[in-house]
């Protein structure tokens, strides 16, 4: 942990503005926009309580961890928070030991949670080998696991959930909450499931490959609260999903596409990449900067680090 927590702060130091006013966050005062993100100040801080497994912790150790890896063209996030883990996706097939340096860079032997935000290749085809590995305790999912997945996760004991807004589970000194989608409309990406991330006092988004009527759930939710500070940007910025009324809503401070390099997708498109920064978002990617790393501080202080670049993207693949 401490390791990492150096890395962030050369990481800060040796990329300038960027890192420098993510890394300052409430402590550091100043006009940065992770400065003016309030934590607490709407009782989110208030909905963070640290668990017993937690309770060892010193205040300095941080309420959450969280490595987007780069797995080209799909997702996977690693969580940690206390002795807690997490994984939200896997990554396409080939991703198992992407995924596997982010769990053990995290400290993980052991997966608490899963979330399968939907069953598409991208996002599942590395599962099958970590549920083997990672045996998971439990898993948020919307729909059925089928095939290899299917078999590993009942190999696994693993007590799968359908998620569905409002779902709600704390671990660690964090907080989880399904907040799209509400019902289904039987499109994989439409259904995916979103999950907000409270953990000192800040908020961070996943949002699978939501789109549509999903999306705009998540976004009519997100428009009632703060805005939020790190969002995993829908589909690999995909002009379908991220729409204006969804930014509006959710007002994100820093974003990260997870996304290949020359996909034949044309992710991330222009559109969307302009959208977030006319928003005032910072965008990070995983085909520019490699594995993003944040840490949230039990104050909400945010360090991040790159395994590439540490410089925002400023425009799409054209
Ligand atoms: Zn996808």
């Amino acid at each position: 942990m401490l390791a990492a927590a150096v890395l962030a702060a050369l990481a800060a130091s040796g990329c300038g503005a960027a890192s420098s006013s993510a890394a300052s966050g409430r402590d550091g005062g100043g006009a940065s926009a992770a400065a003016t993100a309030t934590p607490g100040s709407s009782g989110a801080g208030g909905a963070v309580s640290p668990t017993p497994a937690a309770s060892g912790s010193s205040a300095a150790a941080p309420a959450l961890r969280v490595v987007f890896v780069d797995v080209g063209q799909g997702d996977a996030a690693a969580l940690r928070s206390g002795a807690w883990s997490g994984l939200v996706d896997g990554g396409p097939q080939g991703s198992e030991a992407a995924v596997g340096a982010a769990l053990a860079k995290l400290g993980v032997r052991r997966l608490d949670m899963l979330v399968i935000s939907h069953f598409h290749a991208d996002h599942t085809g590395g599962l099958p080998a970590l549920v083997k590995r990672y045996r998971p305790r439990r898993a948020w999912v919307v729909g059925k696991a089928k095939g290899a997945l299917a078999s590993a996760l009942r190999r696994a004991g693993t007590v799968v959930k359908q998620a569905r807004r409002g779902l709600t589970a704390r671990f660690g000194k964090a907080k989880a909450t399904v907040i799209a989608p509400g019902g289904l409309s039987g499109d994989a990406n439409t259904d995916s499931i979103v999950l907000l991330l409270q953990a000192g006092g800040r908020r961070l988004v996943l949002t699978g490959d939501s789109t549509g009527a999903g999306e705009a759930t998540a976004g009519a939710s997100l428009a009632r609260g703060p805005p939020v500070d790190v969002l995993k940007v829908a589909h690999h910025g995909s002009r379908s999903s991220t729409t204006s009324t969804f930014t509006a809503g959710a007002r994100p401070r820093f974003t990260v596409i997870s996304v290949g390099a020359g996909n034949s997708y044309g992710h991330p498109t222009d559109e969307v990449v302009l959208r977030l920064r006319k928003a005032g978002a910072r965008v990070y990617s995983t085909q520019k900067n490699g594995s993003v790393s944040l840490t949230v501080s039990s104050r909400g202080t945010l360090r991040w680090s790159f395994t590439h670049s540490s410089r925002p993207l400023t425009r799409g693949v054209r």
